[in-house]
């Protein structure tokens, strides 16, 4: 298995700047994932690792060696496309032993470890099937199979599930996890599902205009987001710009902008190099708590719900507190939330402890 490291990357298309000044390193057996919206950068970072594409500028490793221009053949990685590429005129068989072929392995060790791979991926009764009478899940396994049975160092996957209902994504994700552990691969992962990014990944990088925007864990991407846009882009979150106007050794207290109202925010969710610039305060739906009635203390602020979407386990709450801030909220589908009505004039509390302050970047396309 290799890490691969990508040191300074830049690629250009023309004008258009798809990846910037990329520096990243996935470790050896890791399940990496490339999140972001749609032309981020996601699928051009994954060809320079696969080799499709050579960076315009900087180095991309495997291990310690350079493989920066070194053709697709010669990288030992397998890649799974999103629609599939699979060769519709041949057999199951077929299509996974074709890469084996190419390598002019002798007969009798295809037929071995094709056999070995289709049941890995529960293909086993298939092998003689064309592909074109496959379901779209199947056709996926098979394209999974034919990308692990040239036991490749790196598996790359592109979107690999985005052509799959959602019942049939749910079980491939478990399927894809089951076989990245089993057989141990370094696996890059491209999505712009943050459920699947978060589910799935050991660590994330979150792209947003050809730069990266955090490396993480899915619990601190989520829970310590490294400005705005991440924080927006994974799970829902209430953004409030602000500035800062007072703060002591255990709290800050931001004005939010534009209408003046004063947080009060725990110094812990609060960095010092964070006090100058363009601010903005976030706190996750679940960390809002709604009441029914007035109480004295920090961050409370009287509101009236404008929505309420009720989703089974939990409620959705959208709370107005003057014309430039809509609080969202969100409640467990208990008896004591049950009560609240559109039109209802609550108390919103912000608890300091749940209020992250986090840099707001300045987006500019790449194009
Ligand atoms: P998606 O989720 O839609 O696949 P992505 O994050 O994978 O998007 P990329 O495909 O890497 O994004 O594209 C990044 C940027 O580079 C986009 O602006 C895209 O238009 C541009 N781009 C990608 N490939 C090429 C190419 N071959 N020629 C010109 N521009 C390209």
């Amino acid at each position: 298995m290799s890490s691969v490291s990508l040191e300074a990357v830049q690629k250009t298309f023309g004008k258009t700047t798809a990846v910037n000044d990329l520096n990243l390193t996935i470790h050896e057996g890791e399940f990496f994932t490339f999140l972001g919206p749609s032309g981020c950068g996601k699928t051009t970072t994954l060809r320079m690792i696969a080799g499709f594409y050579y960076p315009t500028i900087g180095t991309v490793r495997f291990n310690d060696k350079d493989m920066t221009t070194v053709p697709p053949e010669k990288r030992n990685t397998g890649m799974v496309f999103q629609n599939y590429a699979l060769f519709p005129h041949m057999t199951v068989f077929e299509n996974v032993a074709f890469g084996l072929k190419v390598r002019r392995l002798p007969r009798a060790d295809i037929r071995k470890r094709v056999i070995s791979v289709l049941s890995k991926v529960r293909l086993g009764h298939y092998s003689d099937r064309q592909v074109s009478q496959l379901s779209g899940g199947q056709q996926q396994r098979v394209a999974l199979a034919r990308a692990l049975v040239v036991e490749p160092e790196i598996l790359l996957l592109d979107e690999p599930l985005s052509n799959l209902d959602a019942r049939l994504r749910d079980d491939m994700r478990s399927e894809i996890l089951r076989l990245q552990r089993e057989f141990g691969i370094t696996t890059i992962y491209v999505t712009h599902d943050q459920v699947e990014a978060l589910s799935m990944s050991d660590r994330i990088a979150v792209f947003n205009f050809g730069v990266c925007q955090q490396v993480a864990t899915p619990e601190e991407i989520y829970n310590k987001p490294a400005n705005d846009f991440v924080a927006q882009f994974i799970g829902e979150t209430n953004v409030m710009p602000a500035s800062l106007i007072y703060k002591d050794e255990h709290h800050a207290v931001f004005k939010l902008e534009p209408a003046g109202q004063k947080i009060k925010v725990k110094k812990t969710n609060c960095h010092i190099s964070q006090d100058k610039g363009h601010l903005a305060l976030s706190i996750r739906p679940e960390g809002v708590n709604i009441l029914k009635q007035h109480c004295e203390g920090d961050n409370i602020f009287k509101g009236k719900v404008v929505f309420i979407q009720f989703t089974g386990a939990l409620f959705h709450t959208h709370i107005k507190i003057d014309k430039h801030l809509i609080i969202r909220a969100t409640q467990l589908n208990t008896e004591a939330n049950i009560s609240f009505n559109t039109g209802d004039d609550v108390w919103v509390h912000l608890p300091q402890e749940n209020v992250r302050v986090v840099p707001k970047i300045e987006v500019t396309a790449n194009a």
